[in-house]
């Protein structure tokens, strides 16, 4: 019974891998949009609570669909025709641990060395569906060259070095996750233990049970198990390291100096949850500058306790940006604002609108809803 499971999931989750892959545009944000780091209040105090968007419906005969239909997101390549030249610099990061809400916590520093893209593909995001399959991915790519130093995210002890992490067979040759190293860190969230794991590397520079600390090389980057080019898959694991116990990395990778991360529940009007949803992000001083991103598929995934979102965005420089989101054949467009070093939150709810107000804080016992 088990066993029969276990290949079932094998074959299913061979072909989730298959697509675990850096190929395709890596985007990067814009430079002009990018503050200098000296103008960043880094202990600044961000407004609790953003302004109330208002839903502005797009009238249909002046309101052509934006970038045509939804289609798979691996397609996508950004940014478009014309847009201003982008830029691979980056701030420094925040210290870890960077929390400046009593929800955020961004533990881990980037497995990738801030001299290299160390930033995810962007089309190819948590939760992602893999071209037309059924399959979610679990993790991030960071696409970086054959040999990149990988870069432990935080201090821990190495409790998988090897072929296997995937099946559970030690040596597994065969394992999607190729030579992969899984860490058990020092620190939790809340009642929690955090694993990480970074999969298909060439070499694996640490053993079973070694400690290592934040920053510490761990292996190199390769193309190992199921993958289409070189690239680092990195997972954030909660409570167990198990492939079914994975959370957004984007909300856990602390964000450079500066710049912010955008988390949102997407809805439809009655409430319900809005799987491959597209949705497009505008910097409002340079509106050629966008980003696509498609909320969480149907499986797989999970959404963070507190914010139970279906979509994030990392990597996005403090400022003012449009959001918009396509609801039944129309544009709906919403100012947002993203500021340094923490989580903008949004709920979007079909035609009623976006709200920016935090999610309720959970009483004690009380059960999250999931998505
Ligand atoms: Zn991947």
């Amino acid at each position: 019974m088990h066993l029969k499971f276990s290949a079932l999931l094998l074959l299913w989750t061979s072909a989730a891998l298959a697509g675990c892959t850096a190929s395709g545009a890596i985007a990067a944000p814009p430079s002009s949009t990018t503050p200098a780091v000296g103008q960043v209040e880094r202990t600044a105090t961000p407004s609790a609570q953003l302004p109330i968007a208002t839903a502005t419906p797009c009238p249909p005969e002046t309101c052509a669909p934006l970038a045509g239909p939804p289609g798979p997101p691996i397609r996508l390549v950004l940014p478009t025709p014309g847009a201003e030249p982008v830029s691979a610099w980056r701030p420094p990061l925040y210290p870890v641990p960077w929390a400046l809400t009593t929800h955020d916590h961004f533990y881990f520093t980037h497995p990738i060395s801030a001299d290299e893209i160390n930033w995810p593909v962007p089309n190819y995001r948590y939760g992602s569906q893999f071209g037309e399959t059924n399959t979610i991915h679990t993790g991030i790519d960071i696409p970086a060259k054959f040999g990149t130093p990988v870069l432990a995210a935080g201090d821990g002890t190495v409790v998988w070095a090897g072929w296997g992490l995937f099946t559970g067979a030690v040596d597994d040759r065969k394992d999607p996750y190729g030579l992969s190293v899984a860490i058990r860190h020092d620190f939790g969230s809340q009642d929690h233990t955090l694993y990480t794991v970074y999969a298909h590397m060439s070499q694996l520079d640490v053993t079973e049970g070694q400690w290592v600390q934040a920053g510490e090389p761990i292996g190199q980057v390769g193309q190992t198990g199921f993958a289409t080019g070189p690239h680092l898959h990195f997972e954030v694991r909660l409570d167990d390291s198990s492939f079914f116990t994975t959370r957004n990395p984007e909300l856990w990778l602390v964000p450079p100096e500066g710049w912010g991360v955008l988390a949102g529940r997407v809805m439809t009007t009655g409430g319900r949850i809005m799987h491959y949803q597209q949705v497009i992000l505008r910097a409002a001083d340079n509106p050629d500058q966008f980003w696509v991103v498609y909320t969480y598929g149907p499986d797989t995934v999970h959404a963070d306790e507190y914010y139970q979102e279906n979509l994030v965005l990392s990597d996005l420089p403090a400022g003012k940006y449009t959001l918009q989101i396509p609801y039944f054949g129309y544009w709906f467009d919403f100012e947002i604002e993203i500021y340094p070093g923490r989580v903008t939150y949004f709920t979007y709810r079909g035609y009623q609108g976006l709200s920016t107000e935090p999610p309720p804080t959970p009483e004690a016992g009380e059960a999250v809803p999931t998505p």
